[in-house]
């Protein structure tokens, strides 16, 4: 029986691991509220901000992330973003623009 007023979300183990230890190390120490608390409005932002990102940017499509960035199909285009020191750079473009926006409001990136 779970706690009155939550519902139980079960999770896989090491991934809720995963989750925890960078919880502790990145959120942890910045706030007093609960870890379910955080968690719940971190998914509930993460939702928030995917469904801005899709109405925003209606002709990107994200194709997936690669070990420096990510890949995003623009219209018919594929465009890379990825870090390059501390800037994000387009494969097209360069920096600033667009698909560097897309990339960094977006929560998979
Ligand atoms: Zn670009």
């Amino acid at each position: 029986m779970g706690k009155s007023g939550y519902t139980s979300l079960s999770l896989d183990e090491k991934q809720y691991a995963k989750i925890r230890k960078r919880y502790d190390q990145v959120i942890a120490k910045n706030t007093t509220a609960t870890f379910t608390k955080n968690v719940t409005e971190l998914i509930e932002k993460g939702i928030e901000r995917t469904a801005l990102v899709e109405n925003k940017f209606s002709t990107f499509t994200w194709v997936g992330s690669t070990d420096s960035g990510c890949v995003i199909k623009d219209k018919n285009t594929i465009v890379e973003v990825k870090w390059v020191k501390n800037e994000l750079v387009c494969s097209i473009d360069g920096t600033g623009c667009k698909h560097c926006i897309y990339a960094a409001l977006n929560p998979r990136f």
